[in-house]
């Protein structure tokens, strides 16, 4: 956590540096961002560890600036969220989503899911449903099914788990996100259905590490089974942990080993090489 702490206060540094020596407000900086489509996304394929097929992507941004170069995205959230841009940013994204969708279709079978990150500020902001449901009506009808991402720490403002259930009442699958990391949401998962559980990379590191296996891991996937959550290991880079998981019940895996997140164009390109 310390190290997190301190890469993210490191790009958090680099981005505060760069604006205030170059005499820029953040929130002009994204918004002409924006406006002159420095931001684009990336796809990741997550995998069914049943049988290593492609079952979707996750969407995760990216933002090219002119000059500061590849700005990572835990580093333009914080700063799109402290501005109140969260929204013009996320709506963007959706624009990106949208304009992708039908080449998209052509490489993902039906049911594909979308894997969308949501920052709490533009889930409890009123528009919120109204852009959601836009984006569902862009993409080609019946080929994807959205999976709203959130982070374990941000399900615990009441906000948030409310909107949840109204996007689930709605049709859309929803995620709790690097599970494992945050304040304990265990209450909330209780009270609360979810569908899918992401299994925090950290976790998924230690496999193969340690001479035992991680009793916390196993502990992880008892709980997602008894809660009747499908299960997604993130950060998958070896094939030792791509068995180890398979063999413990894993649903889904996404990671390095299968592929990066990557362009439309590189995916168009990709040929998923046969995983073991
Ligand atoms: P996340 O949602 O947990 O996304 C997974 C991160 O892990 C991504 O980093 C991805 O590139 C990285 N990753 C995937 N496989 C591996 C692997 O095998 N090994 C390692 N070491 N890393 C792997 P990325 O793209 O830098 O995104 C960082 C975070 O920024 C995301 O974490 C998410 O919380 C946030 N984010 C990204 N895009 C968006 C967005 O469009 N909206 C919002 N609100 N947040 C976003
Ligand atoms: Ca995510
Ligand atoms: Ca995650
Ligand atoms: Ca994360």
């Amino acid at each position: 956590a310390v190290l997190l702490a301190t890469t993210f206060g490191m790009l958090f540094g680099l981005l505060t540096a760069y604006i205030l020596q170059n005499n820029l407000t953040p929130g002009r900086e994204i918004l002409s961002g924006i406006k002159r489509d420095q931001f684009y996304v990336v796809y990741q394929p997550v995998v069914d560890a049943k049988n290593l097929q492609v079952t979707g992507v996750e969407v995760l941004m990216r933002w090219k600036h002119p000059t500061a170069g590849e700005i990572p995205p835990d580093a333009f959230i914080h700063f799109a969220e402290a501005q109140q841009l969260i929204m013009p940013l996320t709506q963007h994204l959706f624009r990106l989503i949208a304009h992708d969708a039908p080449r998209l279709k052509t490489l993902l079978p039906e049911g594909a899911k979308l894997g969308i990150n949501i920052a709490p500020g533009h889930l409890q902001d009123e528009n919120f449903m109204q852009d959601i449901r836009q984006l569902s009506r862009s993409l080609p009808a019946h080929h994807f099914s959205i999976v709203l991402e959130i982070t374990e720490r941000d399900m615990l403002l009441n906000e948030v788990t409310a909107r949840f259930e109204q996007l689930r009442e709605e049709g859309y699958e929803t995620a709790i996100d690097d599970f494992g990391t945050g304040h304990s949401a265990l209450i909330y998962l209780e009270r609360f259905t979810m569908d899918y559980l992401k299994i925090d990379r950290g976790f998924v590191n230690a496999i193969g590490t340690e001479t035992v296996t991680s009793p916390v891991l196993d502990a992880v996937l008892t709980l997602a089974k008894k809660l009747n959550m499908l299960t997604v290991a993130e950060g998958v880079e070896t094939p030792e942990q791509a068995r180890w998981l398979r063999e413990h019940g894993v649903h889904y895996m996404q990671g390095y080993y299968f592929s990066r997140p990557m362009t439309l164009q590189q995916f168009t390109e990709w040929r998923s090489p046969p995983f073991s």
